[in-house]
């Protein structure tokens, strides 16, 4: 019989927790990827540059595996039907696979692990995408921590070089099942063209010597851009989280420990994905204009840095995380519109969409989500500019006729008088 290792967001065979254990399971291990027809179903773009990454990825992992004389079997359907096909295809002892926290994966990997028990199968999971999971990092009566810096002390306190070490897979990669994989089904039968998305690469050691200084500044590159590759397991957290501490980089890696934050949040909490974290705040009444919201996504507001920051998304795929907040506290508060939309609108654009954060990411904004700024603290979108593009430098490389202020449209809502708007509207909804 074989041990299936199921590869879902940890893309890699260096320091993957569920390879080693499969590895080690006494059986050759057949590496296995689900192209998701329900996730991909989801997708709006053809062209979503997401999956081009993922489909890349896989073709490294095949190669790599094929340097062994294994293979990567890579199926496009749904869970649980590749499963009953996989199952009458070869003698299967036990599938392993990596946690995944997110409620639609959740139901998923319940709904799989019933369906091998029919057949008496296995089915083992692991830790892998954090370094402290779940309750692992609860309060003292065993409860999970809502605010974040003593869930951030406690998980410094929990922290031993054991929870940093890596899996050593390169050792038993001689336990791989030898075996010639289906065809890898391409982009095209999946409904997918290739997407000329530039990818940002793996190397964030050179980012984080400097990180506190340079960090809030979009014109500066000077964050990791490794969000993407945290999210599909290309590069190991555990990597990161000893770099970071090699190099007492404590902003940078107090930035991964939010990451694990917000993860158990919505691990504990799955009803946050789509429901405000403080419930009196889905009393709010947005206003939910569509055609603000459309100058919202295309960046085209009249509020430079606003703009700027969805141009840079709608571009690249990424925003600065300074501008991520700003835009999403001009979306809800500025404009009342719900965060759910800004949230949706993020999820398709984002490069290293991660439920946890971006939900976490929006609610914090809305104010109201767990460390939430408070309602009537709003972000002016103008003295944000002044204090974090001073030289415009990040608004003129992405609003280029911010030069010619006759071409730049006028502000779609004049501050003073939204900020007024918003504190009535919250507090009618908390009253
Ligand atoms: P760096 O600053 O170099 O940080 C390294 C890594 O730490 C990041 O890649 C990320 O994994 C983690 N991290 C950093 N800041 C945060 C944070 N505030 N919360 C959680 N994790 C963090 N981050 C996502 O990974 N996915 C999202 O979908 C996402 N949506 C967001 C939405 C809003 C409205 C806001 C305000 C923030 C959101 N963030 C999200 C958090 C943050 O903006 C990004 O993680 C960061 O900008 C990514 O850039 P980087 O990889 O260069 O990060």
């Amino acid at each position: 019989p074989v041990t299936i290792f199921w590869f879902r967001r940890d893309l890699r065979i260096t320091d993957n927790a569920g390879l080693y254990h499969a590895l080690k399971s006494g059986n050759p291990v057949l590496p296995l990827f689900i192209f998701d027809k329900e996730i991909l179903g989801e997708l709006e773009d053809e062209d979503d540059a997401r999956v081009t990454f993922i489909y890349n990825k896989i073709e490294d992992l095949k190669s790599a595996l094929n340097t062994h004389h294994s293979d990567l079997e890579v199926v496009y359907d749904t869970p649980e039907y590749a499963f009953t096909k996989l199952i009458k295809d070869h003698k299967i002892a036990a599938v392993y696979t990596n946690h995944d926290y997110e409620p639609y994966a959740a139901a998923r990997d319940g709904a799989v692990k019933q369906l091998l028990a029919k057949h008496n199968i296995e089915f083992k999971t692991f830790k892998d995408q954090v370094i402290f999971e779940r309750a692992e990092v609860v309060k003292d009566d065993g409860k999970p921590y809502t605010v974040f810096t003593p869930y951030k002390n406690k998980w410094h306190q929990k922290l031993k070089p054991f929870y940093l070490k890596a899996y050593p897979n390169e050792q038993y990669l001689k336990n791989l099942y030898l075996f010639k994989a289906t065809a890898l089904p391409s982009l095209t039968t999946m409904g997918f063209t290739k997407s000329d998305a530039k990818f940002p690469e793996t190397g964030y050691e050179k980012f984080i010597a400097d990180y506190a200084e340079k960090r809030d500044f979009p014109a500066i590159k000077g964050t990791s851009h490794i969000g993407l590759h945290l999210r599909f397991g290309t590069v190991s957290i555990r990597q990161c989280a000893t770099d970071a501490h090699k190099a007492h980089e404590k902003t940078w890696l107090n930035e991964l420990i939010w990451r694990e934050f917000y993860m158990m949040v919505l691990h504990h909490f799955p009803k946050t994905m789509d429901n405000a974290f403080k419930p009196d705040y889905d009393n709010i009444k947005w206003i939910n204009n569509e055609q603000q919201f459309k100058a919202w996504c295309d960046g085209e507001t009249g509020y430079p840095l606003v703009d700027a920051g969805m141009r840079e998304l709608n571009t690249t795929g990424y925003m600065h995380n300074r501008v991520r907040m700003v835009v999403a506290c001009f979306l809800s508060k500025d404009l009342l519109i719900d965060w759910r939309w800004g949230e949706r609108y993020f999820a398709r654009k984002l490069l290293d969409y991660e439920m946890a954060s971006n939900v976490g990411g929006w609610q914090w904004a809305a104010g109201s989500g767990t460390d939430a700024a408070p309602y009537f603290r709003i972000f002016n979108p103008e003295s944000q500019l002044k204090k974090f593009d001073p030289k415009l430098e990040y608004v003129k490389k992405w609003v280029p006729e911010y030069a010619d202020l006759s071409k730049y449209p006028k502000p779609i809502v004049d501050h003073a008088f939204a900020r007024d708007r918003c504190l009535k509207a919250f507090k009618t909804a908390l009253s």
